[in-house]
Formats: structure tokens, sequence, C-alpha cells
């Protein structure tokens, strides 16, 4: 075989690089914006898997109302069977504040050196970055995905006009390379949130079609959310 052919032979067996998306929350509980949003970009941007990592302790904001294990159990039971969203449980089994930064230097010591990380983050957590642990590390382990929502403001915060100057890129299919660039993506905009959720159920309400059929029932069965809990 000449020199044309082996290349040619090598470049057929070489494994192309993995996209992978991570979606952190708290899911409290999970909702149809978690799910479009990450169904949408996982189909737009030709992605492996988008791993839905549910946060343990969230270092920015109020303790979650239900347990750990009640919003892992209403996430897994949202993505069964639904490529290619899959849980990733390592924050809950860590006994230390869920930090985004910890979270992507594992995974990234678990992928090749080539494999693509998307971050997704919905426009309010972009917006609040700069308050993260170690944010302005972020993008040396991946890509930065914003997911618009309807009901956010429409400024990004002072501190993140030079990083988004400095690194973001029109078409979030021109994203190059492991890490290190921002791109906004289009989703369905839903103005759901958690928090309305959470208030919808404590006044009696039905919050049927906000969350998946399986969510409902996971929560009925348990008694979430309800005025007496
Ligand atoms: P809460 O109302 O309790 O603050 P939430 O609905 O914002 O919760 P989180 O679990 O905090 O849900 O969100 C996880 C991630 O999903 C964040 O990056 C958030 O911006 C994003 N996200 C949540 N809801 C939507 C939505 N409707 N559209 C787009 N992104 C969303």
């Amino acid at each position: 075989m000449g020199d044309l052919g082996q290349s040619a032979a090598v470049t057929a067996l070489e494994p192309r690089p993995r996209r992978i998306g991570v979606l952190g929350g708290t899911f409290d509980p999970v909702h149809i914006g978690h799910l479009r949003g990450a169904l949408e970009v996982a189909e737009s941007l030709a992605l492996d898997e988008v791993r839905l990592t549910p946060s343990a302790r969230p270092p920015h904001r109020d303790t979650p109302q239900v347990s750990a294990l009640d919003r892992l159990a209403m996430v897994e039971c949202a993505v069964a069977g639904v490529t290619p969203l899959v849980v990733d449980d390592r924050e809950l089994k860590r006994d230390k504040p869920s930090y985004t930064i910890d979270t992507l230097e594992l995974m990234r010591a678990q992928f090749a050196a080539d494999d693509q990380l998307f971050l997704l983050l919905g426009w309010d957590a972009f917006c609040g970055l700069p308050t993260w642990h170690r944010w302005e590390e972020l993008l040396q382990h991946c890509h930065i995905l914003v997911l618009q929502r309807p009901d956010a403001d429409s400024e990004p915060p002072d501190a993140l006009r030079n990083l988004l100057a400095a690194r973001s890129v029109s078409d979030p299919l021109a994203l190059k390379g492991p890490s290190g660039q921002i791109a906004f993506v289009w989703q369905t905009p839903l103005a759901v949130s958690a928090t309305q959720i959470r208030q919808l159920l404590a006044s009696g309400k039905s919050v049927r079609f906000l969350v998946p059929d399986a969510v409902l029932a996971y929560i009925d069965a348990h008694g979430l959310y309800r005025a007496s809990n």
C-alpha cells in the first residue's frame, strides 16, 4: 500500500472527537425548559450526548426544596429513553459544594484531549458567571453555549463584556477545538422556571405539560412541593 493509501486507512480508523454537552442545575424540579433546551442544542449541534448534572449543594442559591435523591430521580424519569440526554450524578456523590469548575476538570480528565465539551447555560446563569468559583478558568475546559430565556434581562453584566468580545463567535457550529469559545444558541422560547412550578404546586394547581408526565407522576407519588411540605 502506498503512502496515500496508508494515511487514508489510518484516517478511517481514527475516532472523531466526541461532542459532549453538560447542563448543570438544581432541577428542583426538571421541566420542559431544561429538556427542550438540551434536546434542541443536541440536535442542532450534533452532540453525542448531553449530560444533565444535578447539583448537590449549589453554592450560589437557596437550598433546594426537595432532596438530592428526589431531584435526581426526577431527572432520571425525564430522560429515560430520550437519546442523547443522559444523567450524570457525580456532583451528588461529592461531599463538597457543587463547583462547576471541579466537575469540568473531572470530565476533562475522563475524555480524550480533543473531545469537545460544551457547557450549556441559560442566559440568567451565564449572567451570574462572575460570581462562580474560578469562573475565569471554565473556558480552559469547555466551550460555553448560552441558551436564551425569554423571561431574562437582555444586558450582560459589565464583568462579562470583555470576555464576550474576546471569545464569542456568532455561529455555534463554528466552535472549534475542545474548549475556549462562547456562542449563543436559539431554542424554542419557553418562559417556564422551576420557581413557577414550585409555586403552582404549593398553591394546589396543576403543572401538567410543564414537566414530563413521568416527572408529574413522581411528584404526585411522593407528595413533593405541596403546601404541607
Ligand atoms: P429556579 O426557578 O429554581 O431558579 P430554573 O428553572 O432556573 O430554577 P435551574 O435548575 O436553576 O432551573 O436551571 C439549570 C439551567 O437551565 C440554568 O443554566 C438555567 O438558566 C437553564 N434554564 C432553566 N430554565 C430554562 C428555560 N426555560 N429556558 C432556557 N434555559 C433554562
